[in-house]
């Protein structure tokens, strides 16, 4: 399924996969609703990747149109970490502080709800009307 295997919580994320095929980001939940897999993974050679970062175009094509295609990759790539490291703890998996307290903890949440909430703006800028 995946070509690399899950590297430990904390390190640079190898594109495996593992935490997208298993259960949805907020992000993706925000975006498409409940579905499984997220609509957003993409293949990228033998790495997974978050369509909604590396092609937005394909991926949320009404999305961009009313973001355009730069920021709603730039929004995308912040809000699902893009960059941080494995961020995907599983099960039984030690713990790695120094990582969860210098890259987690500097993280802008106020910034990030704000975000979300252009995000959720756009989508609402795009819905069909009932
Ligand atoms: S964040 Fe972790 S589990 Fe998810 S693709 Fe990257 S390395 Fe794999
Ligand atoms: S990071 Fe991207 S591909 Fe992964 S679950 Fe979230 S929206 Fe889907």
């Amino acid at each position: 399924m995946t070509d690399n295997n899950k590297p430990p919580y904390g390190s640079p994320c190898n594109g495996c996969g593992a935490c997208c095929l298993a259960e949805q980001c907020y992000l993706s939940l925000v975006t498409f609703g409940q579905s499984h897999p997220c609509p957003a993974i993409i293949r990228d050679g033998g790495r997974f990747a978050c369509g909604l970062v590396e092609r937005p175009d394909e991926t949320v094509p009404d999305l961009v149109r009313v973001l355009g295609s730069d920021v709603t990759r730039r929004v995308a790539a912040l809000l699902v970490g893009a960059g941080l490291g494995c961020d995907s703890r599983m099960e039984g998996e030690p713990d790695n502080p120094e990582w969860r307290r210098t890259v987690l903890g500097e993280l802008d949440w106020e910034m990030g709800q704000r975000l979300i909430n252009l995000w959720v703006a756009a989508l609402w800028a795009e819905a069909p009307e009932t």
